[in-house]
């Protein structure tokens, strides 16, 4: 017969060391179903926005259906009323009021709407060896490589010097057409394939096919170009020089899918960081009336550094918090000093091809939770917002008592390499922030791989954080 008692040894264990899951987490039926049903909605989310302006856009309706309105900072507002602030299309800020006077501070949480992508050139649009192409500048942190050969679509806005804005999608119907950048055959590839995989495609080798018909004419030269000016005139009544006035981006055409026979995954583009950003979104909607005032900042520019007026960099958020101080006839200051954030952004979940960048104990694991991770930077934490010891203690007890499954990791090893959040921006305005985010395999690769059951929590993190 087994003895069912426990000796000790067992007993000190279960009582003095941590106790990381075996194997991820195994959630009841009920709580998986729940996961599951909430990314469908995150699914459709991917689908419907490709890039900041999308994101925005779409945000804004969401957001109005709920019943916000934009921000008025010499309106009244009581608790449970929401607003928004849309900063040139392309950020966003929300907002529900608090039953707490604003002198408590706010909640604030902020992720990103920007994805590592292919920018168009302001002179795109040439010809060669009969066939079309746009010039292109990459945009954030991608391995140039892994752009070759893939179904690419194109997205963004023109517009004309009378001021007109044209919104351009190209690639998402099934109906339509896709653009890809091409890459080199392997018969042909024996001096490509001595490069690094930094050059496997260089930076001047992006460039995006896009057609390959001459108009039909005797006299004028570059008649591939011609003729794909004119058909993108017919379609939206520009010229060439409308280019220098656009924001086009050119993304992987696929759509967000399942991954794996269990369905636990979603392999999609962008989740850096629009799964912080959708859970943010999620979490925020359906607040009623919170204690503290929330404050939702769905930023742009991260993946380039933050810097630009709609990166965190910019003085809006700041802006946006002095109106609300201002209100209640507090000060800025003593507002954000009072104020604490989660700065939501995905980290890297241990890959077990490539383990060794990770150190096993201080790193995060697909399907164990939300990651909460207490500093990023590189080099001796260099570059880094390290969150107090303070601060992660109430960040633990507010998970813990809200039965979120959360775990903890670095981005890889000491000295592996590095990267940076917004999170030193918040706390630049003097308020407590960690960074709180969503493990994601092949990060900033066109095909980014989460878990949904980390979704879900992370979500879940949010709505206790904000509640
Ligand atoms: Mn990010
Ligand atoms: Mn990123």
């Amino acid at each position: 017969m087994a003895n069912t008692e426990k000796t000790a040894g067992e007993l000190l264990q279960e009582r003095l060391l941590m106790h990381p899951e075996n194997g991820g987490i195994i959630l009841s039926d009920e709580e998986l179903e729940k996961a599951f049903a909430f990314c469908e909605g995150y699914k459709k989310f991917l689908d419907e926005a490709k890039t900041e302006r999308e994101a925005v856009d779409l945000v804004v309706a969401m957001a109005e259906k709920a019943g916000y309105v934009p921000f008025d900072p010499k309106a009244d507002y009581k608790a449970g009323d929401k607003v928004y602030l849309n900063n040139r299309g392309k950020a966003l800020l929300m907002c529900t009021f608090g039953t707490e006077p604003i002198s408590k501070g706010v909640r604030i949480v902020v992720s990103h709407l920007d994805n590592p992508r292919l920018d168009l050139k302001p002179n795109p649009l040439y010809e060669e060896a009969q066939l079309g192409y746009l010039k292109t500048h990459y945009y954030g942190g991608i391995k140039k490589y892994q752009w070759g050969a893939i179904p690419l679509a194109l997205h963004g806005v023109i517009v004309k010097k009378n001021g007109e804005t044209v919104r351009v999608s190209i690639g998402e119907d099934e109906n339509d057409p896709i653009f890809c950048v091409t890459d080199l055959l392997p018969h042909l590839a024996r001096e490509q394939m001595k490069r690094t995989l930094n050059e496997g495609l260089r930076g001047e080798e992006l460039n995006v096919l896009i057609g390959c018909h001459p108009f039909r004419d005797d006299k004028a030269s570059e008649k591939v170009k011609l003729n794909l000016i004119r058909l993108l005139n017919e379609k939206y009544g520009i010229v060439e020089a409308d280019f220098l006035s656009a924001e086009l981006c050119v993304v992987p055409a696929f759509k967000a899918r399942d991954l794996g026979l269990d369905r636990a995954m979603i392999g999609a583009y962008g989740h850096d960081d629009r799964v912080c950003a959708y859970t943010s979104l999620m979490a925020e909607l359906e607040q009623k009336t919170p204690s503290h005032t929330t404050v939702l900042a769905l930023a742009d520019k991260e993946e380039t550094g933050s810097e630009g007026n709609t990166g965190l960099d910019s003085r809006y958020l700041e802006d946006f918090v002095k109106d609300l101080a201002a209100m209640q006839g507090e000060t800025g200051r003593a507002v954000l000093a009072a104020s604490t954030c989660l700065s939501a952004d995905v980290n890297a979940a241990y890959d077990p091809t490539f383990g060794d960048v990770c150190e096993r104990r201080n790193t995060s694991y697909l399907n164990y939770g939300v990651v909460i991770t207490k500093y990023t930077g590189s080099g001796g934490k260099y570059g880094t917002s390290d969150a107090t010891a303070e601060y992660m203690a109430s960040v633990r007890r507010l998970l813990d008592e809200g039965g979120v499954v959360w775990q903890t990791g670095e981005l890889g090893k000491v000295d592996a390499g590095g990267g940076g959040t917004v999170a030193k921006y918040i706390a630049k305005l003097n308020v407590d922030v960690v960074d709180v985010g969503v493990p994601v395999l092949s990060m900033h690769a066109p095909l980014e791989v989460v878990s949904k059951v980390d979704v879900y929590m992370t979500y879940r993190a949010f709505s206790e954080f904000i509640k």
